[in-house]
């Protein structure tokens, strides 16, 4: 190391240094030194760093080539300040043994992230599904009719004064067993035998609205149960006071005025 030591100090002159220049360029030429590996780049940064002025120990490495004709490897490095200064910063940053490691550690962040991105792509193609299918649910829950017909039939009678007394509801007859349908949405509130009535279902509605099954072959349903409009509660049958199958159906406004079924019906996009 103390051979390497720069003999004055003081830098050399411009003239001096071209001719310091072409010097170690025909040393180079000459010799066909192989450049240095960067660990004794590293090595050559730091014994200059450590003998003083890093500008005076280039300059003396420089007069020690230009003088020397020992091809001293040690020197090339240092000929060149840019290069020198390169390799200090590799030397520095390889001092915990960091720069190999860098691109092995990206790599494996690069896989972590990779699978994290999958994970990601994943959860949002899940999302993505969940978010179609509550559209659809919301966009068939909107068109799904809010009013239905309780049973396809005859209409055999309406609402109000019969034989002498007030038929409270309207009738549509239809064979043994045909379907009775909801009329709306709502919960069932009866599902059994009522006087007159022979079996009945009643629903209400979420806006207090009941209505009345009546004179049925057989139900489906029982107290509690949720419904909606078009399900299936029950059959058409003839129980009760009835003079043939059919169903009797009535609608009971505010859940007690019993009220024409067919306007109500009606304004609700179900013709009778
Ligand atoms: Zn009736």
């Amino acid at each position: 190391m103390a051979s390497h030591r720069s003999p004055g100090g003081q830098a050399p002159s411009p003239a001096l240094k071209d001719a310091l220049d072409g010097a170690v360029i025909r040393v180079r030429g000459q010799h066909r030194i192989a450049p240095p590996s960067s660990a004794l780049r590293g090595r050559v940064v730091v014994a200059a760093v450590a003998a003083g002025a890093f500008a005076a120990a280039a300059a003396g490495q420089t007069l020690k080539a230009a003088n020397s004709t020992d091809s001293d490897t040690t020197v090339k490095p240092l000929a060149n300040a840019q290069d020198a200064s390169a390799s200090f910063t590799l030397g520095s940053a390889s001092s915990g043994g960091a720069p190999e490691l860098l691109p092995a550690g990206h790599s494996m962040n690069a896989a972590d992230e990779a699978a994290k991105m999958a994970d990601s792509a994943k959860i949002t193609e899940a999302r993505e599904k969940a978010d179609a299918e509550a559209a659809r649910k919301a966009a068939e829950e909107a068109a799904r009719p809010k009013t239905c017909m309780p049973a396809h039939g005859t209409f055999t009678s309406g609402f109000g004064a019969r034989w002498g007394a007030s038929h409270l509801g309207i009738d549509i007859a239809n064979s043994i067993g045909s379907p009775i349908y909801a009329a709306s949405d709502g919960t069932v509130i009866d599902a059994g035998p009522a006087h007159g009535f022979g079996l009945w279902v009643r629903i209400q509605l979420d806006d207090g609205t009941i209505q009345v099954y009546g004179h049925m072959n057989s139900f489906s349903v029982s107290e509690g149960q949720k419904v909606k409009c078009g399900e299936q509660i029950a059959e058409i049958g003839q129980r009760g006071q009835s003079t043939g199958p059919h169903l009797h159906f009535e609608v009971w406004q505010n859940g007690s005025k019993k009220i024409d079924p067919r306007p109500w019906l009606a304004a609700r996009g179900v013709d009778v």
